[in-house]
């Protein structure tokens, strides 16, 4: 009895023992780990910081802002075209030239203002930031709110982040309930692509101003002022491209209308293509709640590149491809984000932390193959 007794005290204590080492263990590769990602975030934000004061501040410099200039040129001459001429191909090409360019508008140029790195001035800022959005329907001071309070604080945390909203035809995470037409989400998604702007023009304002418990619509100070703002803001593209071209330039209004409605499918097939692929694609983490934890970490793992260190690609996109280095530096001109991406790279790579980057077709079959992956229900990837 002495002797059984003496063994089953002796096999406690090292269960307990054991137990005590692993859970020490667990904790201190924990610490360790969150040591490492700490002193990767330290030497980044050194050197980016010595590289932006050596480039001239934060700011958009004039640069960017003649890029602007040029871009907003672009859409005058091509819509003009588009209302004008009667060569078919010309009128179409003139259409997608509009729409892609009317985006290009808002990735290069209201993005940054909504950060408060377009102008030195806030009142030009938002300026910019409200008539850009507006060309397309949007709100942009809404827009505002939700990428600065929610996306980028939330990114791809379930229904606070309003680019992760649960909805009943795409599931986006594995956080979403599922259903099973969700199995065919692959093939029909390209479908629904084409109306994700005017999705947004004509329906996301008005429900998130309605389903007030979103958290960052709880920032709004005045729900009235939000409304009217919202409402007037939608009027500005039934003026610009249906009331202008019609009533004061006497074109064909259905033709005008035709102009309108596939500048707004070539505008979201664009967005669509390029911007889904910052947060949706395979190995990008997704979570239930706020996951706390390092914070240049999570940033890491929510985060995806594709040619993120090419001068061309920033230079078009915005930086908008380049969304590490936005996510880590808001606050920065899209102008810095090649040098700082490469940054951001080199510091990784010396320490072995695996980056989320690609180029660009490797980004589209990704999204493709996550759509797939949620479809089927998988949900390991969170
Ligand atoms: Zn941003």
């Amino acid at each position: 009895m002495l002797i059984f007794y003496l063994f089953c005290v002796t096999m406690i204590c090292r269960a307990i023992e054991n137990n005590y080492t692993e859970m020490n263990s667990k904790e201190l590769i924990h610490d360790n780990k969150n040591i490492v990602y700490q002193r990767v975030w330290e030497k980044i934000r050194l050197r980016v910081k010595t590289s932006i004061m050596k480039n001239g501040g934060k700011l958009g410099n004039l640069n960017v802002h003649f890029k602007l200039i040029c871009f907003f040129s672009i859409v005058c001459s091509s819509v003009w075209i588009a209302w004008s001429t009667n060569i078919f191909w010309l009128s179409c090409l003139a259409t997608i030239i509009t729409g892609v360019f009317l985006l290009l508008l808002v990735i290069n140029g209201a993005h940054d203002a909504s950060h408060g790195v377009l102008f030195r001035s806030s009142w030009a800022n938002t300026f910019y930031l409200i008539s850009s959005f507006a060309l397309l329907g949007i709100d942009g001071i809404l827009w505002k709110l939700r990428h600065i309070q929610a996306h980028h604080r939330n990114t791809n945390v379930h229904n606070v982040d309003p680019d992760i909203m649960e909805n009943i035809f795409l599931r986006l995470s594995p956080t979403h309930q599922y259903r099973s037409h969700f199995r065919w989400q692959a093939i029909y998604a390209p479908f629904l692509y084409l109306i994700a702007l005017p999705h947004t023009f004509l329906v996301q304002d008005f429900e998130h101003l309605a389903l007030r418990n979103l958290p960052y619509i709880k920032k709004i100070p005045n729900f009235k002022v939000a409304w009217l703002r919202a409402l007037s803001l939608k009027l500005i593209p039934f003026v610009v491209f249906l009331f202008v071209p019609a009533i004061i330039f006497q074109f064909d209004l259905i033709k005008s209308f035709a102009v309108f409605f596939f500048s707004q499918v070539s505008a979201s097939l664009f967005f669509v293509w390029t911007v889904s692929l910052n947060h949706f694609v395979v190995g990008t983490e997704f979570h239930k709640q706020e996951p706390g934890g390092n914070w240049f970490n999570r940033q890491r793992l929510a985060s995806a590149d594709w040619n993120g260190d090419s001068y061309f690609y920033v230079w078009w996109m915005g930086g908008a491809n380049a969304h590490l280095a936005h996510h880590l530096f808001p606050g920065v001109s899209h102008r810095h984000l090649v040098q700082i991406s490469k940054i951001i790279y080199e510091e990784c790579d010396s320490v072995g932390l695996s980056l989320l980057k690609f180029r660009f077709w490797e980004g589209v079959q990704s999204h493709y193959k996550l759509l797939n992956e949620l479809g089927k229900g998988k949900s390991n990837l969170i």
